[in-house]
């Protein structure tokens, strides 16, 4: 009888914690079927967007980029790389098939959180005088032919409406950033005009999304290489569509016969999307209520805090941290994703990690092992819907450009992958591959690889950069 009433005063206090993690559970639920509805959703969108300007919420951006790397792009070339917490400056020495990337340097600097809500000319001057800066420290290993303009590959990680390879204006900004007066304005000229007024003499040859750079970087290492995914502070992806299948470009049919499109997926939702209370809530709050709602659910500038509001709910409404509710858990963002992910990683019996951040991040000290591992067990529903999600949306484009099927030709397809959530968050990326598997089969996910190309956006724009330079001769045919 002791027992009996010993587990009863137990549930008493744990039954609402269960309670509010069994309903989240089953708000994130992915079953298999539902990933399919999402895939399917995603394959429909992409037909919209690319059949009339705003005809989806995936706007399906034209990139003008018609032609990949060959391997060939000689010569010097810069490449900025705006869009995620850090920016990064870039210098390759191009050698052609002989050479390939004969030398490369960059620096990382990180982007002071003021400039990203300020004004534009603050944030453009801030970025063109580190440019400039490394441009100075340019050694005699770096040629540049007498007489010429250094040009620049610019990986700008934000939606543009591009009207040419080396123009474009903002449609809106993402991710944390809100600076006001740049959407509607051509990002190009703007950095151009920070350029000059810092004295640095430099053309912009190529204005490029950072997936289309991940792209071009990617397949210049490897042929296979037809889409590119960047799951990091945002999300969103790139493929190489055939010009036939884009009816609102009215352009001159490329060559090649195909576009790169910039599909804007961090925008994409649907009915079939798997969301709670806190999405809803985290939407509301959010610097962009009611867009980017596929990136709220997966990227790593918000799943963290996912996790918080959770944790908040269960503090409020079960009691989880003791009496009170933390403080510091009331604070939005405060819970980063990398955090989420180093505890979400704790393998140790007591958790020890998990109690230590705890601690450190959010002032929550002496946690009991069974708290932590609640905390644990809302990490991975979080984690997992995300990565399933994203792994749908995969599904989504190998659909559209016909890839889902096993391949009898032995064909491999290469989805070139970037991103610090995809690159550090292991049990994410596990959990992508492992859906992967399941929504393709055994048979088509074995020619289908996504392969880690770390930072590959900031050689590929510079590649871009050198393929569309000013000092090519014009090739007649
Ligand atoms: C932006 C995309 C970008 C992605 C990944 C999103 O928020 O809208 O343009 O590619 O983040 O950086
Ligand atoms: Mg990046």
């Amino acid at each position: 009888a002791l027992v009996v009433r010993n587990r009863m005063r137990n549930s008493g206090k744990w039954a609402p914690v269960a309670a509010v993690v069994k309903e989240l559970e089953e708000r994130c639920a992915t079953p298999v079927g539902k990933l399919r509805q999402v895939a399917d959703a995603m394959t429909v969108e992409m037909h919209a967007g690319l059949a009339s300007e705003g005809g989806s919420k995936l706007k399906m951006l034209i990139s003008y980029v018609d032609n990949l790397p060959t391997g060939d792009e000689t010569g010097l070339f810069y490449a900025l790389d705006l869009g995620g917490t850090n920016f990064r400056v870039l210098r390759v020495q191009l050698g052609g098939k002989e050479g390939r990337v004969a030398k490369h340097e960059f620096e990382e600097v990180s982007i002071p959180p003021h400039l990203m809500v300020g004004g534009s000319d603050e944030l453009f001057d801030f970025i063109a005088s580190a440019l400039a800066k490394f441009v100075a420290s340019e050694g005699e290993d770096f040629h540049l032919p007498v007489g010429r303009q250094r040009e620049l590959g610019f990986t700008f990680s934000f939606p543009v409406r591009q009207v040419s390879i080396a123009s474009g204006t903002l449609i809106k900004w993402t991710k944390g950033f809100n600076i006001d007066g740049t959407v509607g304005e051509d990002v190009v000229a703007e950095l151009t005009r920070a350029m000059e007024r810092q004295g640095l003499d430099m053309r912009v040859s190529a204005l490029v999304n950072d997936t289309i750079g991940t792209l071009a970087g990617g397949r210049y290492y490897d042929n296979d290489v037809v889409a590119a995914v960047i799951l990091g502070t945002g999300t969103n992806a790139a493929y190489v569509e055939r010009a036939h299948a884009i009816p609102k470009w009215h352009g001159l049919l490329p060559k090649s016969g195909e576009m790169v499109i910039n599909m804007e997926w961090g925008n994409f939702r649907s009915s079939h999307l798997p969301t709670t209370d806190y999405d809803q809530a985290l939407d509301n709050e959010s610097l962009n209520p009611g867009e980017q709602i596929f990136e709220k659910l997966i990227s790593g500038m918000y799943l963290g805090e996912i996790l918080r509001r959770v944790l908040l709910r269960l503090a409020k409404e079960a009691s989880f941290f003791g009496d009170s509710v933390p403080p510091k858990l009331e604070v939005p963002f405060i819970l980063r994703t990398p955090v989420m992910s180093t505890m979400h990683h704790d393998t140790s019996p007591d958790l020890k990690v998990v109690g230590t951040k705890l601690n450190e991040v959010l002032g929550i000290p002496d946690t009991s092992l069974k708290t932590r591992k609640v905390v644990i067990q809302v990490c991975d529903i979080v984690a997992k819907r995300g990565a399933r999600l994203a792994a749908a949306g995969i599904v989504g484009v190998l659909k559209k450009i016909g890839r889902d099927n096993a391949v009898k030709d032995g064909g491999r397809t290469v989805i070139a992958m970037d991103g610090g959530l995809y690159e550090h968050y292991t049990i994410f990326s596990e959990c992508l591959q492992c859906t992967l598997k399941e929504m393709l089969g055994d048979e088509a996910s074995s020619s289908v690889v996504v392969k880690l190309a770390s930072d590959g956006s900031g050689i590929g724009a510079a590649l871009l950069a050198a393929s569309h330079s000013q000092y090519l001769q014009p090739v007649l045919s």
